[in-house]
Order: C-alpha cells, then sequence, then structure tokens
C-alpha cells in the first residue's frame, strides 16, 4: 500500500514550491514534465512560454531567492516597456493614467467624465466600479473593452476586487500628476525573466527534490476526503496524512465526487486563453515594446508580446493572447488567419516577413472568475477541507488571480506552517 504524508497534486511551480519547504512528500502529475503553466518550449532558436511569465517580485525573500539561483548572464533585467494600441497609436499602458497622449477630442471626454463620474462608497460589481473610478470615457475606451476580451465575461459578473492588487487604480490627483512629471512606471515597473525561458526557474525549484518522489504521467482520478486517498492509473491508491491541491478548485472539487462540492464546482466560472506563439524570419518595426495591450474589439486578441525585444533577439518572436469564454470552441486555424491579419493592419508584420515557426497552447483555465455570488461558499468549503488537513492552493487551486510570486509565497508558508505543527 502506498502512503505519503504530503500528498501534493500537481507539479507546478505552487506544488514545486511546497516539496521544498516539507519532509515526507509525493508529487502526483498528470503531464509528461514539470512546470505546469510555467513550461517553456524552444523551437529553433525561439523561446516560447505559455505566453510571456515574467518575474515581478514584490518581496525580498523571492527576488534574493531568484537572484541567488540565478547568474546574471542567465538573465534579463527590464524597465517595463508597454504600451497600448489605440485608434492606430501606441500611448503608455496604463491607459487611465495616460489619457494626456490621446487625441485631443477623446482626451477632453475622459478628463471631463473623471472631473464628473459618480463614486459611490460600495460597488455591486466590477464594471460599476469601473464606471464609478474611472468615469464614462476611460472605462469604454479601454477598461472595458480590453477586460471583456481578456475575461470573456459580462464584467457585471465580477466581483469588484476580481483582479486584486494587480489592478492599475490611480485616482485624479495621480492622473493629473502624471500629466506633468510622467511617472506613470511606478506601476510595477522592473522584471526579471530567465534567458531561457519561465520553465528554468521551475529547474532550479527542482533540483532539490528527489526525482523519485515526482510521479508523472499519473493523473488523480478520484479523491476519498474521508478514509484519505486517492486513485490514480485507474485503480492504483495512495493514502495520504495532508493532502495539498493545485489544480483547478472546480476540477478538484468534481474529483471528491461529494454531492455538495460537484454542486459548486458547476457554480465556478472561468475562461479560457489561447496562445499564439510565433517566430518570424526578421525583425519587426517595433523593437522597444516588451507588451502591448489591444482593446479594440476588431483585433482577436488581447495582448501582443514580444519575447525577441525582451531576450534580445534579432528575429520576431511574438506570443499572442485571446481570450474565449470557457464555452467556446477553439478554432486555431482562423484565429490564426485573422492574427497573421492584423498583425499586418498593425504594421507589426509586413508582407515580407515569413512565420517559421508556431507553437500554439491553451490555457485552460486562464483566468478565473471571481464572484460575489460564490466567494463566499468556496471559504466555507476550503474551511471545512483545511479542518481535515486538506489544502488547496496556487492561483488555480486557491481560485484566485495572482502571480508566480503569490503561489510560491502561499506554498511556503502553508509548509512552514504545518511542519511546525508536526
Ligand atoms: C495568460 C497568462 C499569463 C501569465 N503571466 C504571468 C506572468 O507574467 N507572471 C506571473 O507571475 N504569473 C503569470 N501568470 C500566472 C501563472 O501562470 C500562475 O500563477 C502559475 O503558473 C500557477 O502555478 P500552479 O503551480 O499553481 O498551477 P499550474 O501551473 O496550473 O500547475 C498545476 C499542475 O497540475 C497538473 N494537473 C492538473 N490536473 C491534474 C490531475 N488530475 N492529476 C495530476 N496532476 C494534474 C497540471 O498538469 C499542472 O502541471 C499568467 C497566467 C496566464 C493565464
Amino acid at each position: 500500500m502506498k502512503k505519503t504524508k504530503y500528498l501534493i497534486i500537481g507539479a507546478g511551480i505552487t506544488g514545486l514550491t511546497f516539496a521544498n519547504y516539507v519532509d515526507d512528500y509525493l508529487i502526483v502529475e498528470k503531464d509528461e514534465k514539470i512546470g505546469g503553466y510555467c513550461k517553456t518550449i524552444k523551437k529553433n532558436g525561439f523561446v516560447f512560454d505559455y505566453a510571456g511569465h515574467f518575474f515581478h517580485f514584490k518581496t525580498d525573500e523571492w527576488k534574493k531567492f531568484f537572484l541567488d539561483n540565478v547568474k546574471n548572464s542567465e538573465l534579463v533585467k527590464k524597465n517595463k516597456c508597454t504600451k497600448i494600441y489605440y485608434k492606430d497609436k501606441l500611448i503608455d499602458y496604463p491607459f487611465q493614467m495616460n489619457i494626456h497622449q490621446l487625441e485631443k477630442q477623446d482626451f477632453i471626454n475622459c478628463l471631463y467624465d473623471l472631473f464628473n463620474k459618480e463614486e459611490k462608497e460600495k460597488y455591486s460589481n466590477f464594471l460599476e466600479m469601473l464606471y464609478g473610478k474611472f468615469g464614462k470615457s476611460i472605462t469604454e475606451m479601454f477598461l472595458k473593452p480590453y477586460n471583456e476580451k481578456l475575461y470573456a465575461v459580462d464584467l457585471k459578473k465580477l466581483d469588484t476586487n476580481a483582479m486584486g492588487r494587480f489592478f492599475p487604480y490611480a485616482d485624479k490627483e495621480q492622473i493629473i500628476k502624471n500629466m506633468k512629471e510622467e511617472n506613470a512606471n511606478s506601476y510595477n515597473n522592473t522584471f526579471l525573466y530567465p534567458k531561457e525561458g519561465a520553465e528554468f526557474f521551475i529547474e532550479i525549484l527542482e533540483k532539490k527534490l528527489n526525482s523519485e518522489k515526482i510521479l508523472l504521467n499519473t493523473t488523480i482520478e478520484k479523491i476519498n476526503l474521508k478514509e484519505k486517498y486517492v486513485i490514480v492509473n485507474n485503480d492504483e491508491k495512495i493514502y495520504f496524512e495532508y493532502l495539498i491541491n493545485t489544480i483547478p478548485f472546480n476540477n478538484f472539487l468534481k474529483l471528491t465526487e461529494e454531492k455538495e462540492y460537484i454542486e459548486l464546482s458547476k457554480k465556478l466560472s472561468y475562461n479560457k486563453v489561447l496562445v499564439l506563439n510565433l517566430g518570424f524570419n526578421k525583425k519587426s518595426k517595433y523593437t522597444q515594446e516588451h507588451w502591448i495591450y489591444v482593446p479594440e474589439k476588431e483585433y482577436n486578441y488581447y495582448r501582443v508580446g514580444f519575447y525577441n525585444n525582451i531576450l534580445g533577439q534579432d528575429k520576431l518572436s511574438l506570443y499572442i493572447e485571446i481570450g474565449l469564454s470557457k464555452d467556446d470552441k477553439v478554432n486555431v486555424d482562423l484565429e490564426l488567419k485573422k492574427t497573421l491579419e492584423n498583425l499586418k493592419v498593425q504594421h507589426i508584420i509586413d508582407k515580407d516577413m515569413k512565420l517559421e515557426e508556431s507553437e500554439i497552447i491553451l490555457m485552460n483555465p486562464a483566468y478565473v472568475h471571481i464572484e460575489d455570488k460564490t466567494n463566499k461558499q468556496i471559504d466555507n468549503v476550503m474551511k471545512k477541507m483545511n479542518e481535515n488537513n486538506i489544502y488547496s492552493i496556487g492561483r488555480y487551486g486557491a481560485w484566485t488571480y495572482c502571480s508566480m510570486e503569490d503561489c510560491m509565497i502561499s506554498a511556503k508558508e502553508l509548509a512552514s506552517k504545518l511542519m511546525k505543527g508536526k
């Protein structure tokens, strides 16, 4: 009979970090490789991630951990250069801080609405919050269409706090001040990136682990929470004392086969992102931008990232992010065709540029929809599970919006807490 103290579901950044801080563990991973969404695919000199995966550290601890383990020569440090493509022109990101870069009439409309917005003490949803805090024009020119493309959902469904600390808030005073001093880049302004892609960092987390304790190509099919075992590969049982889940919470709930949990899993909403990684035969005329936000609906993508401008490569290497609702059928050929046409319209590629390599990835889920109506239920279920030594962590496990660093912080915190109590 197989038994472990800490059974970890998923060998992404969260599961691997957790394993680094406990003694007796077993990681079960359905894929043939570790890394989850932090995998890197290298093709013919192009380094493709699951869309760019950048490290914007908020804590010194994890920044130090990263820098201590990655040589300077293996790393790029960048001052973020991010733009918004709006009405055939680039303006600086975030939109609300840079309305003075818009055409005169658009600028006047944004400013007028900013001063005449109807702020409330409390908002009932994300969209209402956008109108209340930024006014009609900023909301309708950028915040609403962009977030609708990204989340592929009616923004009225989302909680006001759907993006947590990642939403670039700015008040009137900051917006006006920025027109004079142009200090918009104070928002999350630098990032680090391993030249070999995000997976390079995953390999550091893997180094300290015992490879025999990572079961690849092994899918958890059923979880018995009462008797504390999981079933993998048809009928093999693995018993545990503590269960650490990092797979999407909705899927985790389904695996328990408990009625109450299955009902909750059906209520959880999220969307997919189709990532088109595209490598071309030569450079684009866009040589500085790291990524560009594309709010307008006539373009099928919401963001275009330039790996080559980050990594200093000669040939154009892009990641294109396309938001899809969870039920949308994915038509890769059609999206690729539309993308290549749109890149030409935006002059990111020209007619002489040839596509040399591509890697298509579907991130499903990509963004979980944080909704008022399910927040409480999720909290209650998590609490109940914690009392039974079952924990669900990471961006998808905890059903939240967070970064890789946040995933590492929560994994280490939980591991340390459980190890102290042993
Ligand atoms: C478009 C996009 C861009 C992003 N960019 C950034 C960025 O620039 N910077 C940043 O910090 N964060 C970024 N993120 C967030 C980042 O990807 C996540 O926070 C992080 O990768 C989550 O890691 P995880 O280990 O919690 O989950 P995952 O990486 O999803 O790992 C879960 C693992 O569980 C495995 N699994 C699933 N089901 C089973 C099963 N039944 N049995 C066994 N194993 C299973 C999966 O194969 C996977 O390996 C981005 C996310 C998206 C969607």
